[in-house]
């Protein structure tokens, strides 16, 4: 099943109970505006190489559209219009009054020199910088795009439109980004990683994790973990996986791939066939790098009791359908990975208002704010008898359909009296 699909599955098994009328159910499914445009750059050998920028604005009925900027040979306008979708209900469900866009650019940034890369930002600013904003779209770093990529857009987007640090988030410090912001999304994973643990009466120092992907979000969750006392048994990269059942030493591996550039090759761990990581024995498993790795082919041999879902659409329908039968319990990325969007939002507020933050303030209120959504999609899943990720659907698709409904979509007041309220 393709990423869009599968966002469309989960959003139907959401909305079923729902009862919203067809047409709302349409304008909440499919994207405002979906834009492709070509790039042309100079390659530092002087030929001339084209690749593909994609930005889908998906909903705005509760504010601007935000959501990742992704560079990786693999995206296409299916990935991306289902990343977009996502985003609609992770804002929703962090409460930020945002809605949900997704971008990218498909290339291979391991392949491009730095000032290859400077050029297709600065190439792909230039094609959308009238659709983009503080106050329309705002995009932020995701696989493949980094700090460096949100400061090239600043200073692009700010020929055009005067200097306006608020188009982006993610940034680094010194032009406008928030402190705490590079760890946000796996400091959000561990914070809801302990809420499920607590509901289980566990806890993590005594849980015992697989992570797979050691980039942003896999590498502050593992750092997080290792620091509140977890073993992490297992972590992969792109380049393989590693195992030490004692508990991998984290903080040296950061420096080690600091050196080296991967995992490979780590001395405090035995190397692991790579799929393995996702069946490793542990009790809870994060994927915390590409979508779509949980599938019918491997979901009944997961041996993790909880799933805390890192990246963007790691489960397939067909594994989530497996997970809940099996009593696995899912926490999902709509959620589990908000920890990212919800700092932007408060990097945009601290633009918009000129104003900075210290960490412990923006590291309070994002536990805050984690705590806050998980104990609404608690109640909600108990009410209706039903698995996390649909309770998480449930409450997000009800906020975006009743924003749409109050700002004049007629004949379709439902939302308005009859969505469910969690809390
Ligand atoms: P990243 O580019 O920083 O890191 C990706 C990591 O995955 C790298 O360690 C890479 O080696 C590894 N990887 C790639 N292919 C792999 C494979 N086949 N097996 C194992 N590891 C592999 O990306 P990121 O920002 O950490 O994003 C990871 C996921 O989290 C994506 O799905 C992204 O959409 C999602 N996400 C990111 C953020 C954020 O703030 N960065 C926020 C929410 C969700």
């Amino acid at each position: 099943m393709r990423a869009w699909e599968a966002t469309q599955y989960y959003f139907k098994r959401a909305s079923k109970g729902l009862g919203m009328g067809q047409r709302l159910e349409r304008v909440l499914q499919m994207p405002r505006r979906e834009v492709k445009v070509q790039l042309t750059i100079e390659l530092d050998n002087g030929e001339l190489g084209t690749f593909t920028g994609f930005r889908v604005q998906h909903d705005n009925s509760r504010g601007p559209m935000k959501g990742g900027l992704r560079y990786h040979p693999d995206v296409d306008p299916d990935d991306v219009n289902s990343l977009a979708s996502l985003m609609t209900w992770k804002t929703a469900i962090a409460n930020i009054p945002y809605g949900g866009a997704k971008g990218g650019v498909n290339c291979d940034p391991n392949k491009l020199t730095y000032s290859e890369l400077q050029r297709i930002t600065r190439a792909f600013v230039d094609e959308i910088h009238d659709i983009i904003g503080p106050g329309l779209d705002i995009p932020a770093p995701d696989m493949g795009t980094n700090a460096q990529t949100m400061a090239w857009i600043v200073d692009q987007y700010s020929k055009y439109h005067g200097w306006t640090p608020s188009v982006v988030t993610g940034k680094p410090i010194e032009l406008g980004g928030s402190e705490g912001r590079e760890a946000a999304t796996g400091r959000g994973v561990v914070y809801a990683a302990a809420a499920v643990l607590a509901d289980a009466g566990k806890e993590i120092a005594d849980s015992r994790f697989a992570v797979q992907g050691f980039g942003n979000v896999g590498m502050w969750t593992a750092r997080f973990l290792a620091s509140e006392g977890a073993r992490v048994v297992a972590i992969s990269d792109l380049s393989g996986a590693i195992q030490n059942k004692d508990g991998i030493d984290v903080n040296s591996l950061v420096h080690y791939v600091a050196e080296r550039g991967s995992i490979s090759g780590f001395g405090g761990a035995e190397p692991m066939p790579a799929d393995e990581l996702l069946t490793a024995d542990c009790d809870v498993l994060i994927p915390a790098a590409l979508g779509n790795v949980l599938t019918l082919e491997n979901a009944n041999d997961v041996r993790a009791r909880f799933i805390v879902e890192g990246a963007n659409g790691p489960t397939s329908p067909e594994a989530d359908e497996i997970f809940i039968k099996r009593g696995i319990t899912v926490v999902p990325d709509i959620f589990a990975n908000a920890g990212g969007v919800i700092v932007s939002y408060f990097e945009w507020v601290q633009n918009v208002q000129q104003f900075r933050w210290r960490l412990d303030r923006v590291n309070s209120e994002l536990h805050a704010m984690m705590l806050d959504a998980y104990n609404q999609i608690k109640k909600l899943s108990k009410v209706d008898h039903c698995d996390l990720r649909t309770a998480a659907f449930q409450l997000a698709i009800s906020r975006v359909a009743q924003a749409t409904a109050l700002r004049g979509l007629e004949n379709e007041a439902f939302c308005v009296i009859g969505a469910p309220h969690a809390g």
